[in-house]
């Protein structure tokens, strides 16, 4: 296997200063264990420790992102509680994730995703986009009519090369509840040659995000279209975190 597989951590509104342990933990396995060609470690914790946590974990290997970013495409100004590309930059980030579906829900339509992916690679921010398909989506067969709206309002011509498309179904995230390999093939070929045909990409860079465990990593691993995860609950401690690093390998 010669491709970059990505392990993403995603914190969410999650850990302290005190959690800057799981992330050491993490770097010694990295450094002793891992095969640190052709994987990428990113954490995303919230953004108040993001700048400690950098300035603390000197691996060059381990990466970090941000959970959010404004639209506004602006280095600074008047707009309060709002925080630059170059601002998430300078605290540290080199990747950032846009379009979660938790954040979907509340603030961010097709609009305001694709302006934060421009305020994003304008700032050289690698974007983590995520979209996904909720149950009724799913089960009214409307999957790929929706995963195709959403990448084509937000995602420009010009942005592929920059972005990671995180495909998260949104029935899966957090409720232990995996699609089957069937599905997730399907999904992710058909996605594959959309992205070819419209993108004129030739290699996409797709991870799969949604109850990723150590457990179920393994099977995972079996298609060949994903290249890596964005891990939510399991990635908040090390010990789970790296288990899902190493099975994925063995
Ligand atoms: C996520 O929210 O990005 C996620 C994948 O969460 P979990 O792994 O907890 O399902």
């Amino acid at each position: 296997m010669n491709k970059t597989i990505y392990f993403i951590a995603n914190w969410k509104m999650n850990g302290n200063c005190n959690s800057i342990k799981e992330i050491e933990r993490v770097v010694s396995f990295y450094k002793k264990k891992a095969n640190t060609n052709f994987n990428k470690i990113i954490f995303c914790p919230p953004l108040n420790l993001l700048n400690y946590f950098k300035k603390k974990i000197k691996n060059k290997l381990i990466d970090f992102g941000a959970q959010d970013i404004s639209k506004i495409n602006l280095d600074y100004g008047p707009y309060t509680g709002q925080l630059s590309g170059k601002m998430l930059k300078d605290s540290g980030a080199n990747y950032v994730i846009i379009g979660h579906s938790e954040k979907r829900l509340f603030d961010e339509d097709f609009i305001t995703i694709k302006q934060k992916i421009n305020s994003a690679i304008k700032s050289k921010l690698k974007v983590i986009f995520c979209i996904g398909e909720n149950l009724l989506q799913k089960k009214k067969k409307l999957s790929l009519k929706v995963l195709k709206k959403q990448i084509s309002q937000s995602l420009e011509k010009k942005n592929i090369n920059k972005v990671i498309i995180a495909y998260e179904p949104i029935w899966s995230i957090g409720t232990g509840i995996l699609p089957t390999n069937d599905y997730l093939s399907m999904i992710y070929t058909k996605l594959n040659i959309f992205l070819k045909d419209k993108y004129k990409i030739k290699t996409p860079i797709m991870i799969y995000g949604g109850s990723v465990t150590s457990d179920n990593v393994v099977n995972l691993g079996n298609i060949s279209l994903i290249s890596g995860f964005l891990i939510g609950g399991a990635s908040l401690k090390s010990k789970s975190f790296i288990k899902i690093i190493k099975n994925y390998f063995i």
